[in-house]
């Protein structure tokens, strides 16, 4: 879909569902659903980062996971690249699927104990069957210098780094099969603050040079705004509101984002901001609430939302918002 003045838009998903059976009885059945995606409608233009917002436990974390593929969807569509990878085949499949990567929140979890350095960053190549023994060496030695280590920490094993080196090293693997989407799971958020700039520096590099796309998936405000251009905030399995950082940091709409928003703080002290503590039950997942999902919580509740479930709607400039209050529909 590249055209003359236009982007190329290189991820939509649409309706994508993931629901986890519960099962229960003397003899198991499936007795109902926990809902952690239900819904979800986004698309990721080539060069952005699309950051995805919300507490934990809203099925953020899950939605990237269903996107690759990771855990099998339940319902709806992913297409990559123009090519529908829920309809394609598994030989077809395979192929895009390469040229979507991640890097895990725990970069030791994510590294296998037992291999070296040398061998974790070539796997990826060795799996799609890609190029020479000899080619791949040589394209490790490069990721590794890429990604700000030395040829000097290849024999070793991911034990012996920093949490920051060997976060290193996840995102060298990510980029081994040169991707185009990369989704990162809270990249940082498991690293001491004082290197988390140097992951985030390091990403933003990469994306330059390398003209990355990136699912950036967090709970952290205040390095969404500074890594992300698009932002969708997530409640309870769903977008309830997704604008540019821009928009959505000077003016969010739904209440959900207006409470997550006022507890960040502001580096202006004349600007004050009333501070929003959200109250109310957040209902559970495998039983959600007819009508909007944030109704709990909601300190603009309405006899409306008790009934119906608001639409995502475009409010115009590409800043969506769940809302009955900005929606001039609603019944
Ligand atoms: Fe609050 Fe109603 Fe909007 Fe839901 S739809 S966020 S309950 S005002």
């Amino acid at each position: 879909m590249i055209g003359a003045g236009s982007v190329e838009m290189l991820l939509r998903v649409k309706n994508l569902k993931k629901y986890f059976p519960i099962t229960g009885g003397i003899i198991p059945r499936v007795i109902s659903n926990l809902k952690a995606v239900d819904g979800v409608d986004l698309h990721i233009q080539r060069g952005e980062t699309l950051g995805i917002v919300g507490e934990s436990g809203c099925g953020k974390t899950t939605l990237g996971r269903v996107i690759l593929g990771l855990i099998d969807r339940t319902d709806g569509e992913v297409i990559f690249k123009n090519v529908n990878l829920t309809q394609c085949s598994a030989k077809e499949y395979r192929q895009m699927r390469r040229h979507m990567q991640i890097i895990f929140q725990d970069p030791f979890a994510s590294l296998h104990p037992r291999l070296t350095v040398s061998r974790l960053i070539e796997e990826p190549m060795k799996i799609h069957g890609i190029g020479t023994a000899k080619e791949r060496k040589a394209r490790v030695e490069d990721l590794i210098n890429i990604v700000g280590l030395s040829s000097d920490h290849l024999p070793k094993y991911p034990h012996e780094f920093s949490g920051g080196q060997q976060q290193r090293i996840g995102i060298a693997r990510a980029l081994a099969l040169n991707p185009d989407l990369v989704i990162c799971d809270e990249p940082v958020s498991a690293l001491d603050v004082s290197i988390r700039s140097q992951i985030l520096n390091l990403l933003a590099d990469l994306q330059e040079k390398y003209d990355l796309t990136y699912m950036f998936i967090s709970h952290d405000l205040a390095v969404v705004r500074h890594v992300c251009d698009t932002v969708g905030v997530m409640y309870l399995g769903q977008l309830v509101e997704v604008a540019s950082v821009d928009e959505l940091y000077a003016s969010p709409l739904h209440p959900y984002t207006e409470a997550l928003f006022s507890a960040i703080p502001r580096t202006d002290p004349t600007l004050k901001r009333e501070r929003i503590v959200l109250s109310g039950e957040v209902p559970s997942p495998v039983d959600i609430p007819a009508g909007c999902r944030f109704q709990s919580r909601c300190r603009y509740r309405m006899d409306v939302c008790k009934e119906h479930e608001p639409n995502l709607i475009d409010r115009g400039r590409e800043h969506y918002i769940r809302c009955h209050l900005h929606d001039q529909t609603a019944t």
